[in-house]
């Protein structure tokens, strides 16, 4: 897919979204512990999938620990000139965390140069959107793995929004229409977004395509689609194989350009990809 001049001026300086990925570094605070989601496929004995990694669990750190920690990756020889970006991804749901507002306050402050970028279930996104933006939050991944709320319940065991739990076809609507909302809000608001999608076969493949053209036509930059790890309430499910990965994307990149050097990293990664 064309990227066009806007867009990769946008992008310059972080690794996730460029070509010279392995130039550029990124930083992952692990500052946000509390998830208001649960995903079909998560453990929470990890760092939260959005992002992450499986079978690792991140220190957690408080806001002003976080800052303590960029001030020494910055002076560092090594690492302190490859630095871009600094990323919250977890170990749960940024957004479901005060912390992840402080934070990115905190080193905004200290570091304006440092591009903010974070990864979200989308939950509380279109009412989070006006705070980021007033923070500066430049890059934003939504999970999304689903169009169809029947197919979203079969994923999601529940969600927790404003006090309610709730959870089949319900908490798939709400939690659909918030990231889609999110989404949409967020490109408006001159965020580069990237979508990541867990392909669970059986589940979500026959959807892949039509999340593609959705996100694709609300202005989102790039795909990330994920093979699933077979855990927690998916564990029956087979993962996909290597080829079948790779033909999905191969077909979505038709549609809207797809990610494929993920590392999938941890919620305290730091370094280059
Ligand atoms: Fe786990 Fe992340 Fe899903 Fe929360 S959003 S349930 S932490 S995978
Ligand atoms: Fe941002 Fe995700 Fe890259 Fe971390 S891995 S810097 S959250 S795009």
């Amino acid at each position: 897919m064309a990227t066009t001049c806007e867009q990769m001026k946008k992008i310059q300086g972080h690794p996730c979204f460029e070509q010279n990925h392995h130039k550029t570094g990124r930083m992952h605070l692990a500052v946000a512990p509390a998830c208001n989601i649960k995903c079909g496929y998560c453990t929470r004995k990890h760092d939260c999938a959005n992002e992450s990694r499986p079978g690792v669990t991140s220190r957690l750190m408080t806001p002003s620990e976080a800052l303590d920690k960029v001030r020494e990756v910055m002076a560092s020889p090594i690492l302190g000139p490859t630095m871009r970006v600094v990323g919250i991804a977890g170990p749960g749901d940024p957004l479901a965390n005060q912390q992840t507002f402080e934070t990115f306050k905190l080193v905004g402050e200290a570091f304006p140069d440092l591009i903010k970028c974070m990864s979200t279930n989308g939950l509380l996104l279109p009412e989070s959107l006006d705070r980021l933006h007033a923070l500066g939050l430049h890059s934003l991944t939504v999970t999304i793995n689903a169009v169809n709320p029947e197919t979203a319940a079969q994923i999601y065991r529940h969600v927790y929004y404003h006090g309610k739990r709730y959870s089949g076809k319900d908490a798939a609507e709400i939690l659909l229409a918030s990231q889609y909302e999110g989404v949409q809000r967020a490109v408006e608001l001159g965020m580069v977004v990237k979508v990541n999608t867990v392909l669970i076969p059986g589940i979500n493949e026959a959807e892949v395509p039509q999340i593609a053209e959705r996100i694709k036509g609300l202005g989102a930059f790039v795909m990330n689609v994920m093979p699933l790890i077979p855990q927690a309430d998916l564990a029956h499910i087979p993962a996909p194989s290597t080829e079948q990965l790779a033909e999905v994307r191969n077909n979505n990149e038709r549609i809207i350009s797809q990610m494929r050097h993920c590392k999938q990293c941890r919620a305290d990664a730091i370094g280059l990809l």
